[in-house]
């Protein structure tokens, strides 16, 4: 049997709520299946941390989850500690220190998930989007001159290498090809006349390699609107680190809400370990209350299993999030119900006991 190391940090307000679950989900999809053996060990590291540490995680964070295969993440954010550090201290230093340059995205609206567009389904709502993840408008890059002067000047550089901009869009091929699915590359050439022409020129260059996708490019803001009126249009999706950020959002709106979206961050030549996480934050509005959806966590746990390379148990895990949410039953306020986060991970579980 096989052994894989997973190292748990729930983080702040509804992250450890959504954690314990996501935690139990994996242990019992694991034990039904016989294959494989999940090892956790739990990171206390976050804004509490920060707030008795003065630091976010261990000075020696990094080098204490090199050993693992798969890093699985709650949220990390909490009123008081500014976002800027919870965010660059922890998450985006993981991410970077890995090079968990891909972020994966699935936008599927599943069977029984609300939507907001009407005529919304699971046929045209399904989409998976591949957002760069370690530069772009992201890398920190730029410059504030002449502070508090009239003359004032704030520069935020966007950068887009050679080897980071044609690794992700090669992934996305790649991904693409391996589905059988179409790609489209988002960007915005006619006006940011550096950053997005390299793009696009790069994407058709790398689309040479494949001539088996059918390809397909967007101005970032014409996307924005034909994923709400038209979104059976997109399939597998390439992007850069902030137009990802802003649709992903979108989508998730579109797949059902911040309750239901997973986000994975890979390093795909698995020289350090991924993270896979809820994408929502730390929602200090309804933390310690135990209402949070718990789904998202656990969609985040089926991509680990696909990670890993247990694509049939990251299925099924799916089919059991969509049962859950078909019945309509067991379902936390945000979508409409009345339970609590662990009735919600309970009922996750005996679906998935049943379907064993
Ligand atoms: P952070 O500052 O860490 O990003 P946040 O409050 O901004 O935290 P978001 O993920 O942006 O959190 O979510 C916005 C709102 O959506 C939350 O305040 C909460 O009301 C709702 N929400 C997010 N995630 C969930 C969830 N898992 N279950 C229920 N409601 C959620
Ligand atoms: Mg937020």
């Amino acid at each position: 049997m096989d052994t894989f190391k997973v190292a748990v940090i729930p983080g702040d307000g509804i992250g450890p709520e959504v954690i314990d679950e996501g935690v139990k989900i994996m242990k019992k999809a694991a034990e039904l299946d016989g294959r494989l053996q999940l090892e956790f060990t739990y990171f206390p590291w976050g804004c509490e941390f920060y707030l008795k540490n003065g630091k976010m995680m261990d000075e020696d964070g990094i080098e204490q989850l090199k050993s693992f295969d798969a890093i699985y993440l709650g949220a990390v954010g909490y009123p008081g500690v500014p976002d800027h550090i919870s965010l660059w201290d922890l998450l985006l230093k993981i991410r970077k220190e890995f090079d968990q340059y891909v972020n994966i995205r699935p936008i599927t609206l599943l069977n029984g998930a609300p939507c907001p567009i009407t005529g919304g389904n699971k046929e045209n709502i399904d989409m998976l989007f591949i957002r760069e993840n370690s530069e772009g408008e992201y890398a920190g890059a730029g410059d504030w001159l002449f502070k508090g002067k009239p003359e004032e000047v704030v520069l935020q550089t966007g950068v887009f290498s050679r080897k980071g901009t044609e690794r992700i869009i090669r992934y996305a091929f790649e991904t693409a090809s391996n589905a059988g699915k179409t790609l489209t590359s988002i960007s915005k050439g006619n006006a940011l006349n550096y950053s997005m022409v390299f793009w696009d020129q790069v994407f058709e260059q790398v689309s040479k390699e494949y001539p088996q996708v059918q390809t397909y490019s967007y101005l970032v803001d014409a996307a924005a609107m034909y994923m709400i009126k038209d979104p059976a249009r997109f399939e597998v999706v390439v992007t850069s680190n902030l137009f990802g950020d802003i649709l992903t959002d979108l989508g998730a709106a579109l797949g059902g809400g911040m309750g239901l979206a997973a986000g994975a961050n890979i390093n795909p030549e698995r020289m350090f370990p991924s993270m896979f996480e809820p994408i929502h934050g730390s929602a200090p509005d309804i933390a310690g209350k135990g209402i949070a959806n718990p789904l998202a966590a656990i969609w985040s746990a089926s991509q680990l299993f696909d990670f890993l390379g247990f694509n049939d148990i990251g299925e099924n895990l799916i089919s059991c999030i969509e049962k859950t949410l078909e019945e309509k039953r067991v379902l936390t306020p945000d979508l409409g119900g009345s339970a609590s986060t662990s009735e919600v991970g309970a009922r996750v579980a005996e679906i998935l006991t049943e379907m064993a």
